[in-house]
């Protein structure tokens, strides 16, 4: 088991902890499948929304918050009935607006890991409104259940009520729905094909600038980040903060990476290049690979 897990799991039920430790092995990064959830129902004979609630300090262990030292961990159950855990993260010493929140995380390790739909989010402090701003971006976002301990569930509408969202914008396809953007482009690098394939998925309906981060580690692991806007502008996540989520997630470190590339269209509204590079050099001494990418019209 990872010692970031060691102070959670000895304050569990033995029962759940049990069962729990083989799950968080060297590997483990906040993904549990519906198979192995149903297993863990079975043996501790707690209800669905009950497990979530109590797998809730795994998902905070996988925080990094350097500046409020708040722990905050969520998990996003899909309609397949995996879960993703997601937490948030502070990069130390930069401006408070690179923060990831733990819904955002959790929510954007769903979208990497292919679902389209979410149907919970269960989190350990009441979600902030700039989350509930992200979640309503979401495929049906007004319905999602919000979990929080001591408290019945209730859809999202009932936290974000008089909503401003997509369609105000005339926006229908949702954060999470299919995006299959076409690009131009010549290379025959992996991890520039990467993050190609990934801005081809990217969310950008309001500017138009699909884009996507891949950061390579010394020991050529890569990290993929996608852009998602949102209807707010503000609350939207840059895909060097998804990238970046995605490694603190994998508990490795920033110091490992060895390599960053962000590929944006050239025709979008806005460019990612400064807000990325911002945040790349917080974390790590290399130069960012910037690349514009011509959409098939
Ligand atoms: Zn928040």
């Amino acid at each position: 088991m990872q010692d970031r897990f060691i102070h959670c799991i000895a304050n569990m039920p033995a029962p759940l902890a049990d069962k729990l430790v083989p799950l968080l092995n060297h590997d483990f990064a906040g993904h549990i499948d519906a198979k192995q959830i149903a297993d863990l129902a079975t043996a501790t004979h707690l209800p669905s929304e009950q497990l979530l609630l109590k797998l809730l300090p795994v998902a905070a262990a996988l925080a990094k918050p350097p500046i409020s030292e708040f722990y905050v961990g969520a998990i996003a159950k899909g309609k397949s009935g995996d879960i993703y855990m997601g937490a948030n993260l502070e990069l130390a010493g930069e401006a408070l607006f690179h923060s990831v929140h733990a819904e955002q995380s959790a929510i954007s390790h769903a979208w990497l890991s292919g679902e389209t739909e979410i149907e919970d989010i269960i989190v350990n402090a009441s979600p902030c409104g700039h989350c509930r701003q992200f979640m309503n971006e979401l495929v049906a976002g007004q319905q999602i259940n919000i979990h929080l301990p001591g408290q019945s569930a209730k859809p999202l509408s009932h936290y974000l009520p008089y909503a401003f969202g997509p369609s105000d914008l005339n926006i229908t396809p949702p954060l999470l729905s299919k995006q299959q953007h076409e690009f131009a482009l010549d290379s025959s690098d992996p991890m520039i094909i990467e993050a190609l394939d990934h801005a081809s998925l990217s969310y950008a309906p309001y500017s138009n600038s699909y884009a996507a981060v891949v950061l390579e580690t010394k020991d050529g692991q890569t990290f993929c980040g996608r852009y998602a806007e949102n209807a707010a502008f503000n609350p939207s996540m840059l895909p060097m903060q998804m990238a970046l989520s995605a490694m603190a997630r994998h508990n490795r470190d920033f110091s490992e990476i060895n390599r960053a590339v962000l590929v944006e269209s050239s025709q979008g509204k806005i460019s990612l290049v400064g807000a990325t590079m911002d945040a790349l050099h917080t974390v790590a001494a290399i130069e960012l690979e910037h690349i514009a990418i011509d959409p098939i019209s």
